[in-house]
């Protein structure tokens, strides 16, 4: 996406804008990331709309709004090592990707991780690791991290995750005691405790323990 922009990429970059992303990195990020190839199927001519869109494994791709307002609280730097937890369709990974030096992104679907990656070596984007492991732990081998963001809503934030983050970094998830009611948080974590901000009400998919077993 370069040059003039379209009709459709106007609107979704107003849906943005509208909706408080106005960092303009992150805009020019997602400018040029094609939404397309990580929703595909069915909803394939809905890529372009404000919605959160079912994906493989019964998740979903999130809003590219509520995707836009998570990156730009993360306040990904150009030296930034961060991880991902949950991959999804790997339409934030990509995203991420634009903005820090490497990112490490987790999802307990198998199959997600697989066409992540099939996506990602598709549009030679090198600077991205997949795993395919349960988020909750972490990545100890390759702690601590700048920035980490979560993409499924959990009760508070995993404390080996919180251990992992660096003293300066920034955490970025959905929290709550429900499906219904969850709230995006931003979590500074400085030389003593944690610093908490509210950004907006949310609506994740669950964060869960242990790997999916290959039929879920
Ligand atoms: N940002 C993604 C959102 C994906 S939905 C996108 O826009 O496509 C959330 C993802 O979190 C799902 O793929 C789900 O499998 C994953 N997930 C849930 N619990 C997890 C865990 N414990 N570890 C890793 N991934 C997890």
């Amino acid at each position: 996406m370069s040059g003039h922009l379209s009709e459709t990429q106007m609107k979704f970059i107003f849906a943005l804008r509208s909706n408080g992303v106005i960092d303009s990195q992150v805009l020019s990020a997602m400018e040029s990331v094609d939404r397309r190839p990580f929703v595909r199927g069915h909803f394939e001519n809905r890529s372009y709309e404000d919605i959160p869109l079912p994906i493989n494994c019964g998740q979903t791709i999130s809003q590219p709004s509520v995707v836009g307002l998570m990156t730009q609280a993360l306040q990904v730097e150009s030296r930034s090592k961060v991880l991902e937890i949950g991959t999804g369709s790997g339409y934030q990974t990509a995203i991420l990707s634009r903005l820090a030096r490497r990112v490490y992104s987790v999802d307990r679907h198998r199959r997600l991780v697989t066409e992540a990656q099939n996506i990602f070596h598709h549009l030679q984007i090198f600077n991205v690791t997949f795993l395919f492991s349960d988020g909750t732990l972490g990545l100890p081998n390759q702690a601590p991290f700048d920035r980490i963001i979560i993409t499924a809503a959990a009760e508070d934030p995993p404390t080996p995750l919180l251990a992992q983050l660096k003293t300066g970094g920034v955490m970025v998830l959905p929290v709550g005691q429900s499906n219904i009611i969850q709230n995006l948080i931003r979590i500074e974590k400085q030389p003593i405790g944690l610093k908490y901000t509210e950004i907006r009400p949310v609506r994740f998919v669950p964060l869960l323990e242990g790997l999916a077993s290959d039929s879920e």
